[in-house]
């Protein structure tokens, strides 16, 4: 799609003349979309609109909000296809992630179309006396969506949906790198939705910026330093605020584990979508006598999963996202290498846009290090990239140390038959997800999802939680009006 004008639909706010420009990383020569970005000022007009729009939504009334989103979630389902081929095009994720990213993403719809009918509050009895006490639910108006470029439609999907059944309306601000993606999922919620329900404002911080300054309830994911940046201003302003953002997440394999099965988690959760989701494994702490075995294991897995064309099926390795990430991630590795690390997979420039192939593209293979040390901004800054750190501990109480230092604590995966190990390391590690005998990465939508420590903050997303997030509760006394009856 090439484009000069923001124009999927009326519900895409007016433009403003910056340029914003979104390539293929598979093939960087690949505009996908080009277009004059949206100013400030258009991005607050987008959240006056989504104001007016909003008493309407929310009389339209519970059978018709559900209705709505069910027709959005089979929308998807109709355009999955052309969908799933957008996601590779303008974000190098692999196909067979981004046909599962267009399924779940039809799921999150239809899970929040039963919401709008849950109970909006509870009935009590008074304390003392006669008459009812009651908890109401009540939405906050227009609800400020700043999303990344990962996942261009489940993220975007799993914060409007629920902020739609609860009866806000939404203005959403996606990445620069997702535009095109952000545009199609606007034009399907255009075709579903009332007028100005939901808008989508493109452009970069400064549109972002002005969407925490006027909404009235902010939904942020993103990195950590912007994230921090939009909780400030939110709280400053007083409007509720919830920030998803980054994590440097550990994988601690036990001497029980099944270790090729565990190697080949591991090597999924580094190197799948080229290491480039928030619940990617960056350290992996072998305990015991798991070491040896799975330091063979797990770099003969990576080593074979070279980076690849993002179009075929069995692709599990893609691009990153840009020539700076590609050249993050190579100096992260050089730069371990230089302070003593060794390398155990992922040599110097390969893949597709190694010299001597015949592919364009922001292509890295998956790198694993060991002997990095203590310090290394390996071990305490997310890269976000197919990068990854193997660790040894001596024990288990050592393993949760080595995962719980530094600031992050998003999600750590454990790997034993150990029960009583497994529940040592729960109630130990700080983490807001923990996932045993699975790799660090993959979601349930209708489940609580946020971490602990920089990670996350304020209320958490997904499933039910959401509805709290995107409500105000009130409670109401109603007492006898004291007329004879
Ligand atoms: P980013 O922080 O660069 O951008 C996120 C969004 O914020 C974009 O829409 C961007 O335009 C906008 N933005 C930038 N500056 C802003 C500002 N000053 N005010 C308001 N908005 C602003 O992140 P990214 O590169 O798009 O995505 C990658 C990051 O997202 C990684 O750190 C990853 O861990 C994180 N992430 C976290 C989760 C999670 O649920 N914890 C999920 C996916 C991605």
């Amino acid at each position: 799609m090439t484009t000069h004008h923001a124009v999927a639909g009326p519900s895409v706010a007016p433009a403003d003349p910056a340029v914003l420009v979104s390539r293929n990383p598979a093939d960087p020569a690949d505009l996908v979309v080009e277009l004059y970005a949206c100013g400030p000022e258009a991005a607050v007009r987008a959240v006056q609109g989504a104001r007016l729009a909003q008493p309407g939504w929310l009389d339209s009334g519970a059978a018709a909000r559900s209705e709505a989103l069910r027709r959005a979630g089979d929308a998807i389902e109709a355009a999955a296809d052309d969908i799933a081929a957008l996601i590779v095009r303008e974000t190098g994720k692999p196909l067979a992630e981004a046909r599962a990213e267009t399924t779940r993403t039809a799921a999150i719809w239809r899970y929040y179309a039963q919401l709008p009918f849950d109970p909006s509050g509870e009935v009590h009895e008074p304390a003392a006396g006669p008459g009812l006490l009651f908890t109401r639910r009540r939405p906050h108006g227009v609800a400020g969506l700043i999303t990344p470029w990962n996942f261009p439609f489940a993220i975007p999907s799993w914060k409007a949906a629920p902020a739609l059944a609860a009866g806000n309306t939404v203005v959403l601000k996606p990445a620069p790198e997702a535009t095109a993606c952000a545009l199609r999922l606007a034009g399907i919620l255009g075709d579903v939705l009332p007028e100005g329900v939901v808008q989508v404002v493109p452009g970069g911080a400064r549109v972002g910026e002005a969407v925490v300054c006027s909404a009235d309830v902010v939904s942020f994911t993103g990195s950590t330093t912007v994230g921090e940046a939009v909780v400030r201003t939110a709280t400053f302003r007083g409007v509720p605020v919830q920030a998803e953002m980054g994590g440097l997440n550990a994988a601690l394999v036990l001497a029980d584990a099944d270790i090729p099965r565990a190697a080949a988690h591991l090597a999924s959760a580094i190197a799948g979508y080229a290491g480039q989701k928030c619940t990617a494994t960056s350290k992996v702490v072998a305990v015991g006598s798991a070491h040896g075995q799975l330091r063979e294991a797990l770099a003969q897995e990576l080593r074979a999963l070279t980076a690849a064309d993002p179009g075929a099926l069995t692709t599990v390795c893609g691009p990153v996202v840009s020539e700076a990430a590609r050249d993050r991630v190579a100096a992260m590795r050089d730069g371990a290498l230089s302070a003593g690390a060794a390398l155990l997979a992922g040599g110097g420039p390969s893949g597709p846009g190694g010299p001597d192939k015949a592919l364009t593209g922001w292509y890295i293979d998956p790198v694993l290090l060991e002997e990095v040390p203590d310090g290394h901004p390996l071990l305490t800054e997310e890269v976000f990239g197919p990068i990854a750190v193997l660790q040894a501990a001596d024990d288990l109480e050592h393993a949760v140390r080595l995962a719980n230092a530094g600031r992050h604590g998003l999600v750590t995966s454990l790997h034993t038959g150990d029960l009583e190990a497994a529940l040592y390391a729960v109630d130990r590690l700080d983490s807001g997800m923990i996932r045993i005998n699975a790799p660090s990465t993959g979601v349930d939508f209708h489940l609580p999802f946020g971490g602990e420590k920089a990670s996350s903050h304020g209320m958490r997303e997904q499933g039910r939680a959401a509805l709290d997030f995107y409500t105000s509760l009130r409670t109401v006394s109603l007492l006898p009006s004291g007329r004879a009856a």
